[in-house]
């Protein structure tokens, strides 16, 4: 403890992190982590010498004077720093976890947010193990409100981001067939990911909870959270929404308070509706007025590839390869589904890390697919080569191969999803598209 609390200091004189030694800055902390490649100990003389105040190593071999913090674990230090930074933060925090939606989610909440505060929010996707430490060490004094996304493929991975954010808020934005190899199935998901409600409960937090979806209301109710606000429902004091159309941009009202409010947003997808609702119930639950909550959503703007609606020269294309899982697929296939005026196209890539599911689930999107109003489908990758069988569809082992089928169609005017695991980089076919 005596030793966290002198990188406290240090940190207080000059709040910067650094784990990587191409970002050294003056006087910043150099947090020597292991990588699957490479162990950062080794850059640490480096590191000091960029400018440096001093480098956090747990190898004595690389210890060379009093800049070098031998600690037991550096991850585990820098964990605990960022908890002591946490505990001297006297804001709510807002901690985010699901399968799907979670950085579109944070997104919003910190869009509606910052109409009336000043927030701060994960930056991109940095939200695990060390992510999060990170990202709360970002927070700087005058921050009135944080919004911390967190990611999980294991048990036990939430409950040890919840202690180091500890979050005073929280909302799951999900369950879904998302990282089954690494939680064991659905029901692990579930598991692994109420340990956010689990906190919630301990701690006396108020979880922000879908009322629509099931899983999520077992959840909170198992983890006996006391303090639950519940949108997505007609219950007084609730939010509640209407969908008005996605088509391919969302519109719709939403109601508060006796009170209803048309909307837009700049996101195409359906399933981006309740990511849209639990921001709004999160404005209204920290009193904003809807002018505001309506005027940080319409100013949003989707930039990272996740439901991003795009135009190139030829075609309408929506984005959607930052990430895929079978909850996902699912979702973007029926909303390009209901979609209309358009040749509907629909390239789809491998979905990762489904252990033992893989084959199947790969089965069920392409037979999802297929009953589909699309009218061309093509598989791309391996898991879905392998699982082709005898459907009618475009089969292609890799990104290369479906890119010398793509060049000799000629689209035009059409509507393509464009959507896989982030490990198919399937961004490499926007430029034919
Ligand atoms: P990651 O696990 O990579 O951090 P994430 O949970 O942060 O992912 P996003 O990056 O916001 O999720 O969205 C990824 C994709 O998930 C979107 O582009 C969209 O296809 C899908 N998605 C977003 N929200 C939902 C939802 N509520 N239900 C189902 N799918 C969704
Ligand atoms: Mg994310």
């Amino acid at each position: 403890m005596a030793q966290i609390e002198k990188l406290y200091q240090h940190y207080l004189k000059n709040p910067v992190i650094c784990t990587d030694t191409r970002s050294i800055t003056e006087g910043c902390l150099f947090f020597a982590l292991k990588g699957d490649k490479f162990d950062a100990n080794q850059f640490a003389e480096k590191a000091i010498a960029d400018g440096a105040a001093l480098a956090i190593i747990d190898n004595a071999a690389f210890a060379k004077g009093e800049q070098f913090i031998l600690v037991e674990d550096v991850l585990t230090t820098l964990q605990e720093l960022a908890k002591h930074h946490r505990k001297h933060l006297n804001i709510p925090v807002i901690g985010l976890t699901g399968s799907n939606g979670k950085t579109t989610t944070k997104e919003l909440i910190r869009a509606v947010l910052a109409e009336h505060f000043k927030v701060f929010a994960t930056k991109g996707n940095l939200n695990n193990h060390i992510g999060v430490p990170l990202s709360i060490l970002s927070i700087a004094d005058d921050i009135e409100i944080a919004v911390i996304e967190m990611g999980a493929n294991h048990q036990k991975e939430i409950e040890l981001l919840s202690n180091i954010a500890q979050p005073t808020h929280g909302l799951i934005s999900n369950v879904g067939m998302a990282h089954l190899e690494g939680f064991g199935g659905f029901e692990g998901v579930k598991k692994g990911k109420a340990e956010l409600y689990a906190y919630l409960s301990e701690n006396n937090g108020y979880a922000f909870v879908n009322a629509a979806n099931r899983d999520l209301t077992e959840m909170v109710d198992k983890a006996s959270v006391k303090n639950i606000v519940r949108y997505n429902t007609t219950e007084e004091g609730a939010v509640s929404g209407v969908l008005k159309h996605s088509d391919p941009l969302i519109e719709f009202l939403w109601s508060f308070n006796g009170e209803s409010h048309e909307a837009k947003a700049n996101l195409t997808g359906t399933y981006n509706f309740e990511n849209i609702l639990a921001a709004i119930s999160i404005g209204c639950f920290f009193g904003l007025s809807a002018e505001e909550i309506n005027k940080g959503l319409a100013d949003y703007f989707p930039t990272n590839n996740r439901s991003q609606l795009t135009k190139t020269e030829k075609n309408t294309v929506i984005c959607d390869f930052y990430n895929a899982n079978p909850s996902s697929m699912s979702a973007a296939i029926s909303n390009l589904n209901g979609l209309t005026g358009a040749k509907k196209i629909a390239i789809l890539g491998d979905m990762f890390e489904l252990g033992e599911e893989s084959a199947s689930q790969h089965q069920r999107i392409i037979e999802l697919a297929l009953k589909n109003e699309i009218e061309t489908l093509i598989f791309i990758g391996h898991h879905f080569y392998n699982t082709k069988g005898d459907f009618n569809a475009n089969f292609f082992a890799t990104p290369i191969e479906a890119a010398a089928f793509i060049e000799q169609q000629n689209w035009k005017d059409a509507l393509i999803l464009l959507k896989g695991s982030r490990g198919m980089a399937l961004e490499q076919l926007l430029p034919l598209l």
